[in-house]
């Protein structure tokens, strides 16, 4: 006899473990299969977000960055601190605790909001149903009124750099360095590529980061782009751009790493090599051939604006369908679902979700870009506002980078902020915040900020959209 649930979730990363908590709130039955669950002592609950991403990354990231500043920063403040040292197996027990405080918290949520976990591999099958295979490879059907497909995403692989998890790893070797490596190689100057080479970087390694194509955070604004280039070259960030990685061959405990750029054939030797050139759909093995659910060009499961896919009753979410991959996307998709499946007619504003470099200082952004408005021919006008003349990033000795604001020439409607900077991705949350009300540059020009605070420089910015910034030339 099959199990029968309102809704079954096929996943439990940000976008699948909201969804079905969100679900089950809303009064629904609601069960979750997830390949990783770990055991009844240990929930690995979480998917790449609380595992191998956002959370162990950002713990290296806090961690790497006290050690720079106790080594490089404090003392212009007075503060003396003789030669700092790090303990890499103490930095990364802090961060296992972390994850695992976690991952357990999504256990415990799951409990107390009546969600079934179930452990196994979830394939969908025709007429909305889901077939679970478990670690001892038994198969079980589940029946479900609807599905949420959340199955996520995993590194690319490049047959040029074959990961082998001693030498050359991906993003979650990366979280596990045992020791801080002496020359670190990281292919791809992406996000990831960025935090983790400044992770290892900020410990002591010598870092190259070698980049296909000529242009840095294209997708950011290329004002940003260009000021984070120049903050992250005094870090001493070596990052080579038109640089293709063509081979690379293990050698005397080394990895010699061979790349084409205008010089022509380079090569570099490092103790590690970092693979990190973009995430794709986990999208295999996950559908049965007449599931109805079909993918796109490039492997994404094909959604419509809502997330319904094109077989009735099956919906996909997060970083197996199209737009950003970014947890806090998957996550509002996992809500809407949850909500429209309800009966509520809820939708995510895709124009409004904000994206982070956790690099130091932070990169962040919501909306167009400068280049995205002169290619739509779109009229706009511009407010740049620099950390330098804040009096809160100077006292905190943290000044580098500005925040940007873009708003409509006519209407004066906020289109988009781009920050590089000290809380960038706060910052950022405050704009996203306006531009979800509808708000013009004006609006957040006539608003109280309070002083000193790093948020004058996003009031000053606006400001600046109609010439009058009070705090810079
Ligand atoms: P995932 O988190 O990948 O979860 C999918 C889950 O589905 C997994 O648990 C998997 O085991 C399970 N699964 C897959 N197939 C099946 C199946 N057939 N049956 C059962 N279960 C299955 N994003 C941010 O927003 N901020 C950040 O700071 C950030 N930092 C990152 C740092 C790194 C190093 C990496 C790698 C990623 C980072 N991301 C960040 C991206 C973020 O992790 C992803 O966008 C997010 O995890 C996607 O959520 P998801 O639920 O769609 O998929």
């Amino acid at each position: 006899m099959s199990e029968k649930y309102d809704v079954v979730v096929i996943g439990a990363g940000p976008a699948g473990y909201v969804g079905a908590i969100r679900a089950a709130q809303l009064g629904l039955k609601t069960a979750v299969v997830e390949l990783w669950t770990g055991d009844k002592n240990k929930s690995i609950l979480g998917g790449t977000c609380l595992n191998t991403g956002c959370i162990p990354s950002k713990a290296l990231l806090d961690s790497s960055q006290k050690f720079a500043d106790a080594r490089d920063r404090l003392s212009t403040h007075g503060i003396g601190i003789k030669s700092p040292t790090i303990d890499v197996a103490a930095m990364q027990k802090r961060k296992q605790t972390i994850v695992e405080q976690l991952t357990g918290g999504i256990a415990g949520l799951f409990k107390h909001n009546g969600v079934t976990v179930i452990e196994g591999r979830g394939k969908v099958l025709a007429g909305a149903k889901v077939e679970v295979t478990d670690s001892k490879g038994k198969v079980k059907v589940v029946d479900a009124t609807d599905v949420i497909i959340a199955a996520g995403s995993e590194p690319v692989k490049i047959p040029p750099a074959p990961v082998d998890d001693k030498y050359i790893v991906d993003s979650t070797g990366a979280l596990e360095f045992t020791e801080v490596p002496g020359r670190l190689g990281v292919i791809g100057a992406g996000v990831i590529g960025l935090e983790l080479g400044s992770v290892w970087g900020r410990l002591g390694s010598e870092v190259i980061l070698l980049e296909a194509l000529d242009t840095f955070l294209p997708m950011m604004d290329a004002q940003i782009s260009k000021e984070s280039a120049k903050i992250f070259k005094k870090q001493d960030l070596d990052i080579r751009l038109g640089s293709r990685v063509t081979a690379t061959e293990i050698k005397n405990d080394k990895v010699e790493v061979t790349y084409e750029s205008a010089d022509g054939t380079q090569t570099e030797v490092f103790d590690k090599l970092i693979v990190s050139v973009g995430r794709r759909p986990r999208s295999e093995e996950l559908l049965a051939s007449d599931s109805g659910v079909t993918l796109d060009e490039r492997g994404f499961i094909y959604v419509n604006d809502f997330c319904a896919t094109e077989a009735p009753h099956v919906y996909a979410v997060g970083d197996v369908v199209r737009g950003p991959m970014l947890a806090h996307k998957g996550s509002e998709e996992g809500v809407m679902v949850a909500e429209r499946i309800a009966g509520k007619k809820v939708q995510v504003n895709y124009d409004c979700i904000p994206s982070i470099i956790y690099t130091h200082p932070e990169i962040a952004a919501v909306g167009r870009t400068e280049q995205e408005l002169k290619t739509d021919g779109v009229d706009y006008k511009v407010g740049v506002f620099p950390f330098a003349a804040s009096g809160r990033a100077l006292a905190a000795d943290d000044s580098e980078g500005m925040v940007k604001i873009i708003a409509d020439a006519e209407t004066d409607r906020i289109l988009g902020c781009h920050v590089v900077g000290p809380s960038a991705a706060d910052l950022v949350q405050q704009v996203v915040i306006a531009m979800e009300f509808g708000s013009s540059a004006e609006d957040l020009a006539l608003m109280v900020f309070g002083h000193p605070t790093l948020s004058e420089a996003v009031h000053e910015a606006a400001l600046a959209v109609d010439g009058h910034a009070i705090h810079v030339a």
